[in-house]
This record gives C-alpha cells, structure tokens and sequence, in this order.
C-alpha cells in the first residue's frame, strides 16, 4: 500500500494505526496539520473493503478538516479518525473504550466527535477514557445539522447576491439532492422564504417529510440535470463526476455534501461552463463551528450566549465567500482552487512546499 506518495497523503503530520486484540479495535487516526491549534475530526465507522480504503478515507477527510477550519476562522487544525468495522455488527462498548483510550494517547493534540457510523452514546464510551471528545451530551454538544444547514443557507444567498444582485428567494428554485439531517432542515429555511425546492432522496420517509414541508418529490435520476436557479448536493460525495458534472443545469451548486467533487477537474469544469459552484468544506463549516463554540463553552472559556456568537459566527461564511467569489473573479480562476489556496495562506508558512492537491 502506498502512503507517502498517496495523493492524499499531502504532507500529513502523523498518521497513527493501532489494533486492540481483546475489543477487536482496528483504527486509524491522522493529523493532517495542526499549525492552527488541535485537530479536530469526526470519528467515523465503516465497513472499509480493505485497509487502503480506510487509509485513503481517513487521509482525505482529515486533509478536508484543516482547509475547513482554517477558513471558517477556528482554532483548530484537521484530524479525523476511522474505525474498520461495520457498526450495525461489530460495535460494542469494549470497542469504543479502547478507541478513547487510543485517542487519549494523542495527549490532546487530536480531538473527535460523532459522524458517520457513530452516536452520542459511543461518544459517552470513548469519554470513560479521554476527555479529548466533543459531541457528548455533558459538554452540551448536540446534532450540528441545524447549524450546517443555517451554513449553507446563508452561502445560498451569498451566492445569489454575487450571480443576481439580489438575494430575494421568492421566484428563485432549487433542487435538493438529499432530506436528511442537513437537507431537510434547509428546504424548511428556503420553502419559508419564499423559494421553489425540488427534492429527491432514496429513503422513502425523509422525503415524505420534505414533501409534507412543501417540497416537490422528483426522481433521484433527474436532480441533478433540473433546470433550477441552485443546485444543492446534500446527500453523499463525488457527486459531480466527469460525466454529471455535464448534466448540471442550475447556474449555482450549493450544498452541504463533503467531497463534492470526484477530482478538482470539476472545479475548473464548472467554471468553463459559468456555473458558480460554492465550495463545500466553506459552505458546510456551520457544524464544526457550533462544536467549537459548544466545547469552549463546556471548559468555561466563552462568557455570554454560546448559540448567538455561533449563529454570528457561522453567517460570517457568507463574507469568506463573497471574497472567494470575488478572486475568482479577478484571476480568473475556479472557486475551489481559490479557497483552497486562501486555506493554505492561514496554516501553512510562507516557507512551506506547496500542497499536492488531493485528486
Ligand atoms: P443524512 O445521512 O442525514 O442525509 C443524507 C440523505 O441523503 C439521506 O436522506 C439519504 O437517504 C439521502 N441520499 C443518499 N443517497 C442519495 C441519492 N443517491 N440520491 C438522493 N438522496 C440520497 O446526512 P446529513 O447529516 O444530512 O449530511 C448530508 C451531507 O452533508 C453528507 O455528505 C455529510 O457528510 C455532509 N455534512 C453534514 C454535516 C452535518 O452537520 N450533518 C456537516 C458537514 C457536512
């Protein structure tokens, strides 16, 4: 298996592998860069195919979590961490002890919290052996989809101000790929201002729901090619492909899905094409800044009303990307890779090798 020359590699600081034979743990944790303050990431469980998938995972999510918290003004560097493992079999209390214990061992230099394959109630296990956990319901960590949906919402009007002059939602439409925890939370924000939402979703009761919110039910098929003022990818990642990435039809993609795009070769293609895409790991830092706002809280470091300095916090990703827009504009260039290289001038010394771009 190849590391250092992975792509996504891309100048980690540490990747860390560690096996408990008794639990059954296999894991894997990776700082990317921590030039800002401790990485934070999720911990994420998943029935990998094998340990190079879990490798490549791990390596591109945590390389996300730095360029996210760096341009959402935190200070945090991007960790992340998978466990192998499928959580519907193999998770048990044991195992999610011996990951805090893993964790611990990092001496604070890596901090997680839930994603994908993993809940409060694992979080609460990991806590009996670190304090180096976020997302418990001690700390008053709770679901950071509202916070992520407010996020992009407030990106969707950025991103309309920047193509219409305007960012009135009346009259504007949207096709919504994806009614989960984040999707379905922003087709409420924009069906009550005003705006027209498509929606398509695979499971059957979160659509009802967005349905029942007011929204159109289309097919999955045909989300992406709608002939829409926004597209909004909140479901799963590398959405856009080199071939969806020519389907698309809306003059803006705005959503919340990590990773949209396979390679950055959609970037630039999108931008061939004079569709603004917004880019994710800027749009979607609603969450991860809620974290942040939730644990300084709980270790008793922020004085006044913890929701309302997130929220303000959080409507501040509308400027970051008014300036990415404006940049773009100016070099002439795609968004992705002027947000990326505004991420770069935060955590990475003047001095430092240029990044290879994960593909
Ligand atoms: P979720 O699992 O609650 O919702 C995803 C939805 O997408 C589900 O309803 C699922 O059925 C649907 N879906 C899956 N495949 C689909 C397809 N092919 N077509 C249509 N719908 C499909 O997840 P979420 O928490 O809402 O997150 C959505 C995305 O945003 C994910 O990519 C996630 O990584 C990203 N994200 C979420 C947060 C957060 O705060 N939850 C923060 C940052 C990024």
């Amino acid at each position: 298996m190849a590391v250092f020359d992975a792509a996504s590699y891309d100048q980690h600081e540490m990747v860390a592998f560690h096996e408990d034979r008794q639990s059954g743990l296999r894991a894997i944790i990776a700082l990317h860069n921590c030039q800002l303050g401790p990485a934070v990431g999720g911990l994420r469980m998943y029935p990998y195919t094998d340990d190079s998938a879990a490798l490549d995972d791990v390596l591109r999510l945590s390389r996300g979590m730095t360029y996210k918290s760096a341009l959402a003004g935190l200070p945090m560097g991007g960790g992340k961490a998978v466990i192998i493992g499928d959580p519907r079999r193999d998770k048990t209390p044991a195992l999610m002890r011996a990951m805090g214990a893993f964790i611990d061992t990092f001496g604070g230099r890596f901090i997680t919290a839930e994603d994908s394959g993993t809940t409060v109630a694992d979080m609460r296990e990991i806590a009996r052996r670190t304090a180096y956990v976020s997302g418990t319901d001690e700390q008053g960590g709770g679901d950071p989809s509202p916070y992520t949906a407010h996020g992009v919402y407030c990106g969707i009007l950025a991103a309309l101000r920047q193509c219409r002059g305007s960012d009135r939602l009346d009259g504007v439409s949207v096709a919504l790929q994806g009614a989960g925890a984040v999707g379905r939370h922003l087709a409420k924000r924009l069906l009550d201002a005003g705006a027209k939402v498509f929606v398509a979703d695979v499971n059957r009761e979160n659509l009802d729901r967005a349905v029942a919110l007011g929204a159109e039910a289309v097919s999955p098929a045909s989300i992406l090619s709608l002939e829409v003022d926004v597209l909004a990818p909140c479901a799963m990642g590398a959405v856009l492909d080199e071939q969806t990435v020519e389907v698309v039809r809306a003059g803006i993609v705005a959503g919340s899905a990590n990773n949209q795009l396979a390679t950055p070769a959609q970037a630039r293609r999108l931008f061939e094409r004079g569709i603004l895409y917004v880019p994710d790991f800027v749009l979607n830092a609603g969450g991860i800044i809620a974290v942040h706002y939730q644990r300084s809280a709980a270790q008793g470091q922020q004085d006044g009303c913890v929701e309302q300095r997130s929220l303000e916090h959080i409507e501040r990703i509308a400027g970051v990307l008014s300036d990415i827009f404006a940049r773009a504009q100016a070099q002439q260039c795609d968004t992705h890779s002027i947000a990326e290289a505004m991420a770069e001038e935060k955590f990475r010394p003047t001095s430092a090798a240029p990044s290879r771009r994960a593909s």
